[in-house]
């Protein structure tokens, strides 16, 4: 809604500013409004990230000498439309916006309101139709001092108006010129709209110095602020050890050898238990061979014996795949084979997954009687800190998952910022939930073990079990938890009650309001936690203390983070960018994609050491006043389902190989919080058809379950936009396509009626028969808490 409310802030820009961009005007055959006006055009490009930039111009519009002695209204408003696209220099910009003008005078007596009544653009109250920007310049120093017997003085008063959302204007004055910008105080607060001009300002020196500058080298901060941006912020160093994870962890076994490290169901093992027993597997390793950079496959269910594997891996001086469990068997074998594993760690319930011609398949439990033969004692392996440690695959927009290698460096510089912030000491009990192939698992094993703390490995059943995991969490006296929202919503949801000494990690996708307001009310302290694979867990952190205000904070020890332009430029504070982040956290690259590496991962330009790289997130953020970052959506088609990373190109090539499908969308709907649904769109080859159980059939095969779409949609063609793309934001909603009619059936008995009435408001769809499917409906594990709720 326009309320109009609005402030004015002034400006100033001295004589001699001004009479050299008098000239820089003359030189380019243009007025200088036009120079005044491209410097406008170019600060708007910065701040927006547009090239096509529409402002209003008012014009007096008595270009007859007929109409020149009239009194009366005349003005019009002219729509100045430049686009910056391609632009070279700042002298092209002026170039532009001269033809712009003048094609626009020579048609200023077409009243703006003709033009809006011709265009007949959507019409929407929260904003002017056209533009929501103008722009103006007066010539005033002619004016009269007096009309007859009066005396006229200009003189400056506050305004509480805005005509839209941003009015600039600039007028000449005896000592230069004087701008003031009006601004809506809705949308912006006084301080950003300080910055803002004090940007416009830089440009207008930037243009004095050199009218012909590159427009890439047209500056917009000033030192001062590109130094707090690059640097100040990042001011991030400490002291890391170099050397390997497991090293952190032999450390705690000299001080805690009889204090219960791991423990998961009954079971339990203490810090020298672990350490024998990791010493064991290792020296199994080397004596096949395995050595530095080599990978070795890890598959074994929630156990101990899971963390006895992994740390045995890197005891060996190897790095571990994790393989998980309930992954297809297509997708388990790309990825043996794109990571080239020989050795695979698993047990025996398992061992029939992997194909033995080509892998040697251990089995923990089965094979245990070989491996306890092993000394058990410290294996004196010196091992460079810039070795692997572990491949995680992520989804891969190109239809198969990458392998993300990150090295120890990289995590014992994350370990150790973790164990000062959010921060775990010896007296922490962390309950650990996630899945070994998602790589925040890493934290929850390895930081107590570094910190001398115990972690508690919540079985599978009970991980998936809003109720089982209340009570596990309480039985175990757990002080820290990390977990992403679905997770949370998941114990919320099984009326989790508060428990004041739990420190709360939240990470792995944007933290909802109303679950960061809900669980501010349980736990003691609330983290927001962020960060790609690709760099290593998690990057940056925040404590929450108001669900009003989520951002994902600074980054963490060693670590850089960069809101940039396009061209690699730091954008303002408050203006959006994407995010880059350098540092320790950066991965090596991915497992035999060279190009995707070069790609994501360049050359840190803010490090001058020519060999820092930094990873392009693909994350919208922006910087605020407080230094803190805010994460604002992504730039691609990565998503985000129930905390899984999904890169929706993947889903789309997948479905694309059914024999039927001959087009195909995969987006994301939010239904409510916390409720996001993969939605396939498909169009079929001609008289050809498959139900949605068929095409789920078919995907099954390679991709896992958080990937399968939970609605599928059949078009007999696609929306598309003007240039002929699929037009995603006009495909329609997925509710309404239930059963097909011939296998509906209306629900019979009471019990049946009610659970209809149930489905369909956790579901959200109508129409729930006798027949219908919970999980065809879009159902999933965390939604079946609400039924039984
Ligand atoms: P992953 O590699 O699976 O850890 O996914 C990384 C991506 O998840 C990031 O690039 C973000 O898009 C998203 N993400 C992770 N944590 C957060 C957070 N706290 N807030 C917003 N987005 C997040």
């Amino acid at each position: 809604m326009q309320s109009h409310r609005g402030s004015t802030i002034a400006f100033d820009c001295p004589s001699d500013l001004a009479n050299i961009l008098d000239r820089a005007a003359g030189g380019q055959d243009a007025t200088l409004f036009m120079v005044l006006f491209a410097a406008f055009n170019c600060l708007l490009q910065r701040y927006t990230g547009q090239d096509d930039l529409l402002v209003g111009t008012p014009i007096a519009n008595r270009n007859r000498p007929e109409v020149e002695g009239i009194i009366g209204f005349f003005a019009n408003t002219l729509v100045l439309r430049t686009d910056l696209g391609g632009a070279k220099s700042f002298a092209d910009v002026v170039r532009r916006v001269r033809d712009v003008c003048l094609e626009a005078y020579d048609n200023q007596d077409i009243p703006f309101e003709q033009i809006v009544e011709e265009l007949q653009p959507t019409r929407d109250l929260s904003r002017t139709p056209l533009f929501q920007t103008m722009f103006v310049y007066q010539e005033a120093l002619d004016r009269p001092t007096n009309m007859g017997d009066v005396a006229v003085e200009r003189f400056e008063f506050a305004t509480t108006v805005s005509r839209t959302d941003l009015y600039v204007w600039i007028q000449r004055t005896p000592a230069g010129l004087r701008g003031f910008f009006e601004y809506n105080t809705d949308l912006f607060d006084a301080a950003t709209v300080r910055r803002m001009m004090h940007h416009y300002q830089v440009i207008l020196r930037g243009v004095c110095e050199n009218v012909d500058a590159d427009l890439g080298e047209l500056p917009l901060l000033s030192s001062a602020e590109h130094d707090q941006l690059v640097t100040g912020w990042n001011n991030t160093r400490i002291e890391t050890p170099a050397c390997c994870i497991h090293e952190l962890f032999e450390r705690q076994v000299i001080a805690h050898r009889n204090k219960v490290a791991v423990r998961c169901g009954d079971q339990a093992v203490t810090y020298g238990e672990l350490d024998c027993r990791s010493n064991q597997v290792a020296r199994h390793l080397q004596a096949l061979g395995v050595g530095s950079e080599q990978l070795i496959g890890v598959s074994i269910n929630r156990s101990i014996d899971m963390m006895v594997a992994v740390l045995g891996v890197l005891k060996a001086g190897a790095a571990y795949v994790p393989l998980d469990p309930a992954y297809p068997d297509a997708r388990v074998e790309f990825m043996v084979r794109d990571s080239g594993l020989t050795i695979v760690l698993t047990e025996e319930v398992l061992r029939g997954r992997f194909s033995t011609s080509t892998t040697n398949i251990i089995c923990l439990d089965s094979d245990w009687p070989a491996i306890v033969k092993q000394a058990s004692g410290p294996l004196g392996l010196s091992q460079e800190s810039g070795c692997l440690a572990y491949v995680i695959y992520t989804s891969g927009s190109t239809g198969t998952p990458k392998g993300v290698e990150v090295q120890h460096d990289s995590v014992v510089n994350f370990l150790e910022s973790m164990r000062r912030e959010p921060g775990v000491d010896e007296h922490d009990v962390l309950f650990a939930v996630t899945t070994l192939s998602f790589d925040i698992s890493v934290l929850e094993l390895f930081l107590p073990l570094i910190a001398g703390a115990q972690v508690v490995i919540g079985a599978r059943h009970v991980i998936e079990d809003g109720a089982e995991l209340a009570n596990a969490i309480l039985q175990a006296g757990v002080t820290v938890m990390q977990a992403t929202p679905a997770t949370w919503r998941m114990l919320l949801g099984a009326d989790w009650q508060p428990q004041s000494r739990i420190k709360a990690l939240c990470g792995g996708e944007s933290l909802p309001m109303d679950l960061a307001g809900q669980l501010l009310q349980r736990v003691g302290v609330l983290w927001n936690m962020y960060g790609p694979t690709e760099t290593t867990i998690w990057s940056t952190c925040q404590i929450i203390t108001n669900p009003d205000d989520i951002a994902i904070g600074r980054p963490i020890a060693n670590t850089n983070a960069y809101v940039l332009d396009r061209q690699l430029r730091p954008v303002p504070l408050g203006v959006t960018g994407e995010l880059y982040i350098g540092g320790a956290g950066v991965a090596r690259g991915y497992r035999g994609r060279p190009e995707l590496t070069e790609e994501r991962f360049i050359v840190d330009p803010f490090v001058n050491d020519g060999g820092s790289r930094m990873y392009r997130t693909g994350d919208l953020a922006r910087r605020n006043p407080s230094g803190s970052i805010d994460c604002l959506g992504r730039v691609d088609h990565q998503v985000k389902i129930r905390g899984h990373r999904i890169e929706l190109g993947e889903v789309e090539f997948a479905l694309a190989t059914h024999p039927v499908v001959r087009q195909c969308v995969a987006l994301v709907r939010g239904i409510r919080p916390g409720d996001a649904r993969l939605i396939a769109y498909v169009v079929h080859s001609a008289n050809q058809t498959a139900t949605a159980a068929e095409m789920r059939k078919h995907l099954r095969a390679t991709l896992p379950d958080f990937m399968i779409p939970q609605h599928f949609v059949v078009l007999a063609e696609f929306p598309l936009t003007d240039n002929g793309k699929v037009d995603r934001k006009k495909l329609p909603a997925p509710f309404a396509a239930t059963a097909a009619p011939a296998e509906h059936a209306e629900p019979e008995t009471e019990t049946e009626r009610r659970l209809a009435i149930i489905w369909q408001e956790i579901l959200g769809v109508h129409g729930v028969g006798r027949h219908a499917n919970f999980f065809e409906l879009g159902g999933h594990s965390l939604l079946s808490m609400g039924v039984i709720g």
